[in-house]
C-alpha cells in the first residue's frame, strides 16, 4: 500500500491510498489525473442536465448520475415518474423490476382512460362468461352485477395508481 497526491485535471489535489501492483497503480494513477475530482464531478452532473439535483456524497451523486441517465435512455417514460434524488437510492434500487412495475401501471391506466361504458360491460360479460362456464349453475344475472362492480372497480383504481 502507497499513498499519493493525485491532482485531477480541475486543479484540485487529493490523498489516495493505493493497493496492489505497481504497474496496476501506476495505470490508476494516470486515469485518475485525467479526471476532475469526485467534487467537481458531482458539482457538474448537477448542473450540466435538467433533472434535478441528486443528493448524497460527491462518490454516490457521480455514480447515481450515470446510473440515472441510463436507466431514463433505458425507459424514457419513466422520465417524469421515477424522480427520487437521493444518490444512494439510485445506487441501491433494482431498477428493472422497478421499470417493469411502473411501465404496467402506465400500460393498465391507458387502457382504463381509453375504456368507454360499452367496453366496461363488454368486460364484465366476459368475465362473467367465464365464471358461468367454469361454475355451471351460476346465476347469470347476478354474477354480471358482481362482475359489472369489479370492472367499474378496476377502472378506478388503474387511473387512481
Ligand atoms: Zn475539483
Amino acid at each position: 500500500m502507497a499513498k499519493y497526491t493525485v491532482t485531477h485535471t480541475c486543479g484540485h489535489t487529493e490523498s489516495v491510498q493505493l493497493f496492489g501492483a505497481e504497474k496496476e497503480r501506476k495505470r490508476r494513477l494516470d486515469w485518475m489525473r485525467g479526471q476532475d475530482c469526485a467534487t467537481c464531478k458531482a458539482a457538474a452532473v448537477n448542473k450540466d442536465n435538467d433533472l434535478p439535483a441528486l443528493v448524497g456524497s460527491d462518490k454516490q451523486i457521480a455514480w447515481a448520475a450515470d446510473i440515472r441517465r441510463s436507466f431514463y435512455s433505458k425507459y424514457p417514460a419513466l422520465k417524469t415518474v421515477v424522480t427520487e434524488t437521493s444518490a444512494k437510492w439510485w445506487i441501491e434500487a433494482r431498477l428493472d423490476s422497478l421499470a417493469e412495475r411502473h411501465l404496467e401501471i402506465i400500460r393498465r391506466k391507458e387502457i382504463a382512460r381509453n375504456m368507454t361504458k360499452a367496453d366496461i360491460f363488454r368486460r364484465a360479460h366476459a368475465i362473467t362468461k367465464a365464471l358461468v362456464a367454469k361454475y355451471p349453475g351460476t346465476n347469470y344475472q347476478a354474477q354480471f352485477a358482481q362482475s359489472l362492480k369489479y370492472a367499474y372497480e378496476w377502472v378506478r383504481e388503474a387511473l387512481a395508481a
